[in-house]
Formats: C-alpha cells, sequence, structure tokens
C-alpha cells in the first residue's frame, strides 16, 4: 500500500508529483519532500517557501518540519530566512545525532554550510500585500490572518511512513514568532505501525493539543484517521472556547499505515488533496456542521482551477 495525504489544495500539484515517486517504489521521505518542495517553490501561494508572506519587518522567516515515522528523527527549521527549500533542511537535520532544530541565524548557517540553495524568498508581489496591509492598519491592529501550512503525511511501499510541514506561518507576525509547524507533535507527527499527522491554523492554539501527536495517539488506540482526526479537533476546540473564549482555526489531516485517511477542520474553508493506492487524487473542501461532524466533498475542476486563478490574478 503507498498513499499521501496534504492539507489545502495548494498541494495538489505537489501531492501528484510525490504519488508518482510512490508507485515508483520510491521513499516516502524523497516524496514527501518533492510534494512539499513544489509548493515551496510556487511564487504564488502566499503562506509557504517563495512569496511567502512576510513578517511585521517585512522579513520572510520560514518554518518546517520532517519526521521519520520508522527511526523517529525528527528534524525542523525555524524562522530561517534566504533559503530555497526549508523542507530539505529539516530533512537534513533529522539525520544529525544531536542539533535537530535550529532556528533563525543557525539555521541558515547549517543550510549554507551544507549547500542548499540560496534564494531571496520576498517577492514583488509579498512586498505589495505587505505594504497594502501596513496602510489598512494602525499599530494596535495588526492582523494574524492570511495562514496556510502545507503539511503533508506519505505512506510508501515498503509501509515505511513520514509527515513534514513548511510555511512562512502567519502574515505580519513578529520577527522570531515561531508557530506549530516546525515543533514535534504538534505540526506534524507520524509513527510507521499506526500512521501520521499534519496541522495547519494558529499555531498558538494547535500546540497547546500537540494536536498532531493527539491525532496519531487516538489511532493507536483504535480510532480510524477521520474519528481520530474529528475528536482531536473538536475536543481542543471546545476546550479552547471554554477556557478562554474563543479558539482559532484547526485542521489537521491523518493518514494511517493502512493507507486510510482522515480530515477534520472547525472552519469553513479547509480543503486537502489525497491520492492512495485504493483513492485517485482527490481534493476535498472540508468543512464542520453545528454537530461537530466533518462535511467533506468532492471539489469541482472550476473550484480547483478558481483557486490558483485567484491567487496568481494581476495585483490591484
Ligand atoms: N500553523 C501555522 C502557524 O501558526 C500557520 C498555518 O498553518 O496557516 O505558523
Amino acid at each position: 500500500m503507498w498513499g499521501m495525504i496534504a492539507t489545502w489544495r495548494m498541494a495538489l500539484e505537489g501531492v501528484e508529483k510525490g504519488v508518482h515517486l510512490l508507485r515508483e517504489q520510491n521513499s516516502c521521505g524523497d516524496a514527501l519532500e518533492a510534494a512539499i518542495k513544489e509548493v515551496e517553490d510556487f511564487p504564488y501561494y502566499k503562506s509557504v517557501g517563495y512569496g511567502g508572506l512576510p513578517n511585521e519587518e517585512m522579513e520572510v522567516e520560514l518554518d518546517a518540519a520532517y519526521m521519520d515515522g520508522s527511526t523517529m528523527d525528527f528534524g525542523a527549521v525555524a524562522a530561517i530566512r534566504d533559503f530555497a527549500n526549508p523542507i530539505s533542511v529539516a530533512r537534513a537535520l533529522s539525520k544529525e545525532k544531536v542539533n535537530n532544530m535550529l532556528v533563525g541565524e543557525g539555521a541558515a548557517k547549517y543550510a549554507a554550510v551544507n549547500g542548499f540553495e540560496r534564494k531571496n524568498m520576498l517577492t514583488e508581489r509579498a512586498k505589495h500585500y505587505y505594504k497594502k496591509r501596513r496602510k489598512e492598519l494602525s499599530e494596535a491592529e495588526r492582523p494574524y490572518d492570511g495562514h496556510d501550512t502545507v503539511g503533508v503525511v506519505s505512506l510508501d511501499t515498503h509501509q515505511q511512513m513520514c509527515a513534514g510541514t513548511s510555511t512562512s506561518g502567519l502574515f505580519m507576525k513578529r520577527r522570531g514568532r515561531v508557530g506549530d509547524s516546525p515543533i514535534c507533535g504538534s505540526g506534524c507527527y507520524v509513527d510507521s505501525e499506526i500512521g501520521g499527522a499534519a496541522a495547519t491554523g494558529l499555531g498558538e492554539d494547535l500546540m497547546k493539543g500537540c494536536i498532531s501527536y493527539e491525532i496519531v495517539r487516538k489511532m493507536k488506540e483504535g480510532m480510524t484517521p477521520q474519528q481520530a482526526c474529528e475528536a482531536a479537533v473538536n475536543k481542543l476546540d471546545e476546550r479552547l472556547r471554554k477556557q478562554r473564549g474563543a479558539a482559532g482555526d484547526l485542521s489537521v489531516v491523518a493518514m494511517n499505515a493502512n493507507g486510510e485517511w482522515g480530515c477534520a477542520t472547525n472552519i469553513e474553508t479547509f480543503s486537502v488533496v489525497v491520492c492512495s493506492e485504493k483513492q485517485p487524487l482527490s481534493v476535498y473542501r472540508v468543512s464542520r456542521d453545528s454537530d461537530g461532524n466533518c462535511k467533506r466533498e468532492l471539489a469541482d475542476q472550476a473550484w480547483i482551477d478558481e483557486y490558483v486563478a485567484q491567487r496568481s490574478k494581476p495585483l490591484e
């Protein structure tokens, strides 16, 4: 069995590449890295890699993580600047004995020494969004919106699994701010004998529930990926509302070692991309009904095309 699931429609072309590698019996790690790099390299996605939206100082600081579900290797970078593919740096770090998670200048130094591609990640389009938003806002109301992390779980024909994330984090975040994406168990988690999960949404809230670990733990207890995703999102959402009066965006995907998959969200606009030996490459639009049940419907081609058209339309 092989399979791959990813957060957001933006992962479609990447997943297509990744599953091509999985079909040819390549490793889950190579497939995942290819999938995420595709999203990182695409200039019109404002929340991952090249073209990602900047922090409040107009710098693009990127977070990424990689976990191997067989060896438990884990590597991550946070607030790294000017490197093309943070996922590749995170994967390389996962193979180190220690120093597996590096931030800021330390992460950049490691990437430079190890020959990773340097790139100015701030595009003209991202500058335009930044300047426009800056004008619209007073100091007091910095928006923490405009986010979408690519999170992927990958299962290969050798029954190995891995998981990874890559993001520019929240638009207008503070310099040095780190979200859930590079945090083990929050942004992603995977165990090849059970399954894996990845998250997107408000990092400050996702990490309060160690949500990806929680989903894998629930699958270990016997839940299906769908049950585990819904239970984890609904429980964290409920607890945040009760204790803090509000819950940020929480959206997740999961796949188990049999290639069965699930997803859940507490927002109206989540989408996932999935493909496995049993499931053709598909995009689903995901939301939640008033009883807390996950609703998912197959996205049609018009919606899939519109997603990219919206993001690449000429700037006003
Ligand atoms: N979770 C990411 C963060 O908080 C953002 C996102 O997924 O959209 O950095």
